[in-house]
């Protein structure tokens, strides 16, 4: 059921065995994998049915590191959250991404890809891309498209489209009609009050833009406010620590990762008549529950271990200028590619030539001077606005030249095209689009001086209180984050039904 929050009685007090606070991919999730298992869910989004201006105004915030995208317009406060205008690009986190890498900076997530496996076949059908499937080799024979004739040093992958699908309109009707979960809409959580020793959440203390204050007590908590809110609520509540709430460590807001972009700074000369169509966004054999064909898209990336080998960062590359994708900023794609670029290319590649570029999605390494932290301003309730110290490790634009170096390498082995890196410097061109993609400010792991929460998600330091969302992720690969998160929420309500023994509150 829906409840506004804007028409409780000021101060009013609710109880639940698990209380959610985010509507949005993950929090959604957790509420529709809850309903009907015994549990009364309390799910509390700041946003209502629609985007707003004035709930929008509270995801303001500065920039104060790499300025890419406007933090406020990128993230969404309604219910559904930022799936109100996620893009749809699907591929799950390769099982390398998850291991230790001795060359990658606190890298090994404390999970491995197969305990994530049944929970990305979930999530697949609740991103509505059908079954989870991602053989190149069977797509491209099934649609009659080939990969490129490369060696087994390159990984051929793809990613798989969403239609998008935006939670609010999809998931909405299912949530009101579940008689065991409450969603409070235009509720914010402000604090997170603990109890006297600190080891255990007592209350989500909220409030409305109107003024409106409540309590939710409940027998476990979780905080699934996307990658950046996570963080900003957790230092925000300082009313018991100075510190905020599971931050003994000051982890929290650290190792704060992004994928950059690098679009159009690697040029392919290849001959005109390369098959380049597995790598151009198409229908597929693979298809939705109600039938319709999910699109796919190609692309290139290292093994596993060539990757290993040559320490670098993973990444996947597209083709430009073949209808392959473009940048989310909206910026209109074109089949030619920058002039200067294309007659360079074209007069090295001589009369018989086509031209491309490359579009590089790329992980980043795990770098403690990369944070969320908080301001001395605040919003109209009264919290702390964050600031967004993006930074990138030095080392890491040294690593993602190479690893185009190595691809160029094995595509001239292949004898399919001359690859063009610009410039003698480590720097790649960066054009600064937005990614959208926030990582790592509440990193998952084994130590807690290093992470904040543990395997299940749950902090290191309170006991109920357990966080999801794009910010748990240890490491983040190069992939779109959303399969994992919504991947991660599945496998969270699992443990929150296991944990919670009784329906009852407490234990
Ligand atoms: C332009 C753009 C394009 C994107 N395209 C893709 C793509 O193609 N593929 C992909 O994988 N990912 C994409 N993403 C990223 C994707 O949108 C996010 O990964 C995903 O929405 C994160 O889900 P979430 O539930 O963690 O956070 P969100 O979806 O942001 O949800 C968080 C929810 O918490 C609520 N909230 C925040 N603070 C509070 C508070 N204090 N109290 C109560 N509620 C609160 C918000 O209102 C919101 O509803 C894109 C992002 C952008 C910006």
């Amino acid at each position: 059921m829906f409840i506004d929050a804007r028409t409780l009685a000021d101060g009013a007090t609710l109880e639940a065995d698990v209380c959610v606070a985010g509507a949005g991919a993950a929090g959604m999730t957790i509420a529709l994998d809850l309903r009907a298992a015994g549990l009364s869910v309390v799910l509390l989004e700041s946003g209502g049915p629609e985007r707003v201006d004035e709930t929008q105004v509270l995801s303001e915030g500065r920039m104060i590191g790499i300025d890419t995208w406007n933090i406020r317009a990128m993230r969404i406060r309604a219910l559904g959250g930022t799936t109100g205008h996620w893009a749809g690009w699907c591929r799950p986190l390769t099982p390398q991404d998850f291991e230790a890498r001795d060359y990658v900076n606190l890298s090994g997530w404390p999970i491995k890809y197969s305990d994530l496996l049944p929970f990305y076949r979930r999530a697949c059908q609740t991103v509505e891309i059908g079954e989870f499937d991602w053989n190149s080799a069977a797509r491209a024979k099934a649609t009659g498209r080939p990969l490129l004739p490369v060696s087994a040093n390159i990984d051929q992958r793809y990613y798989q489209f969403s239609p998008p699908t935006r939670f609010s309109r999809v998931y909405a009707a299912a949530l009101e009609q579940a008689a065991d979960v409450r969603v409070l809409t235009f509720a914010n959580v402000r604090d997170i009050r603990l109890n006297q020793q600190r080891g255990r959440v007592e209350s989500f203390d909220g409030r409305t833009l109107e003024g409106t204050t409540f309590h939710v007590h409940a027998g476990r908590y979780v905080l699934a406010l996307g990658g950046i809110e996570n963080a900003r609520v957790l230092l925000a509540s300082r009313s018991q620590q100075p510190e905020g709430v599971a931050n003994g460590h000051g982890n929290v807001g650290r190792y704060f990762m992004e994928h950059p972009h690098y679009y159009g700074s690697v040029g392919v000369v290849h001959p005109a008549a390369l098959d380049l169509s597995f790598y151009r966004r198409a229908p597929s054999d693979l298809k939705r529950s109600d039938g319709t064909p999910v699109e796919v898209l190609g692309a290139l990336g290292l093994a596993a271990d060539v990757s290993r080998s040559e320490k670098l960062l993973n990444f996947s590359a597209t083709f430009q200028g073949v209808g392959a994708g473009r940048p989310p900023s909206g910026k209109a794609q074109s089949d030619a590619i920058p002039s200067s670029t294309a007659q360079e290319l074209l007069m090295r590649g001589g009369g018989e030539s086509g031209a491309t570029e490359l579009t590089v999605r790329s992980e980043q390494s795990p770098f403690r001077d990369s944070r969320v932290t908080l301001t001395d301003d605040l919003d109209p309730l009264g919290m702390p606005r964050v600031a967004l110290d993006w930074r990138i490790a030095p080392e890491d634009d040294v690593r993602m030249r190479r690893a185009m170096v190595v691809l160029a390498r094995e595509l001239g082995a292949a004898g399919i095209a001359r690859t063009w890196v610009p410039g003698d410097s480590s720097r790649f061109v960066w054009r600064q689009d937005p990614g959208g993609h926030h990582m790592g400010a509440t990193r998952m792991g084994t130590n807690p001086s290093v992470s904040v929460v543990n395997a299940d998600s749950r902090t290191h330091e309170v006991d109920n209180l357990y966080i999801t969302g794009g910010s748990v992720f240890t490491t983040g690969g190069d992939s779109n984050p959303t399969l994992t998160i919504v991947a991660l929420a599945h496998r969270l309500a699992d443990t929150l039904k296991r944990a919670t023994a009784s329906p009852k509150k407490g234990a």
